[in-house]
């Protein structure tokens, strides 16, 4: 491809194609290497994406400069999203260093002033060719800093999500639906007729956050029923960590980090290629170029 692309365009072709891309959050060189080698031996459209915590661990250029280098040398679109934002000057910081998409939460503020921190962070990022996500409602569970209890998680409401991409301008929406980061006790209780209203009253691509653990059937639905994109961040943690464990169970006395990473990242490369099939983008490359 040679270089990173908005997230923008792909997303709009998986809402017009009825299938979702799948974003996945890394942390290490290997977990990025893992999740492109996935998405080029099955020529799939990828995001990659950090948090906040991650971009303060390794610092926006090494994330951008590897991030690059993998759409240099792939043959599918990607894309390099900073994932559930709140500080203006880091998110900024990270456009100035090539990220080609940023999620702006300000989830956590009254509508209005929802509203306003979006609407500052669409005028910087439009003018600099970045999609930007917003997120109305509240998703529950433990993102990085984030915490937010189960009683304090909160549905988006249908109207207002239409208000706000009308007067925000933003073009990707992230409306709570009753998924939640981290890992679901039991199923997560998605509100399927919530989504519909807002699907029928949001034009711009839907972005579903908490993917990790939600069973296939409810995920295949939640792409039928408008949403574009899937994060997939916990589940992806485990599966990288478990492996190193295992290999230090085996052998306790291994201190060459090849030995073990190597393992942590096939086991990676495996679950990301699950989790496009369970989105439907597998072989989605061309579709939305
Ligand atoms: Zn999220």
């Amino acid at each position: 491809m040679g270089h990173l692309i908005s997230s923008t365009s792909m997303l709009q072709a998986a809402r017009e194609q009825d299938f979702g891309i799948t974003a996945f959050n890394v942390h290490t060189l290997e977990m990025l290497q893992a999740v492109v080698e996935a998405a080029e031996d099955t020529n799939t459209p990828l995001i990659l994406q950090t948090t906040v915590g991650t971009v303060k661990h390794l610092g926006p250029e090494y994330i951008v400069a590897a991030a690059q280098t993998a759409a240099k040398q792939a043959s599918v679109p990607i894309a390099l999203h900073l994932d559930h934002c709140t500080d203006y000057e880091l998110l900024v910081q990270c456009i100035r260093a090539g990220y080609t998409s940023v999620m702006i939460d300000a989830s956590m503020y009254p509508y209005e002033e929802n509203v306003r921190r979006t609407q500052e962070v669409v005028k910087v990022a439009l003018a600099a060719g970045v999609n930007i996500e917003a997120e109305l409602g509240k998703v529950g569970g433990v993102e990085d800093d984030i915490v937010v209890e189960e009683e304090d998680a909160r549905l988006a409401v249908p109207e207002e999500c239409a208000a706000f991409v009308e007067v925000t301008g933003v073009p990707t929406l992230a409306p709570a639906i009753g998924t939640a980061h981290g890992i679901y006790k039991g199923e997560p209780k998605i509100a399927f007729d919530r989504l519909e209203q807002i699907y029928k009253q949001v034009g711009v691509p839907l972005v579903l956050h908490g993917g990790s653990g939600i069973p296939e059937e409810q995920v295949k639905r939640c792409v039928k029923q408008g949403m574009a994109k899937m994060n997939v961040a916990t589940e992806l943690r485990i599966a990288f960590s478990n492996a190193i464990k295992d290999v230090f169970t085996a052998n306790p006395n291994e201190n060459d980090p090849r030995k073990y990473m190597v393992p942590a990242k096939h086991a990676v490369k495996e679950l990301a290629i699950r989790k496009m099939e369970m989105a439907g983008c597998i072989g989605k490359a061309n579709a939305v170029r």
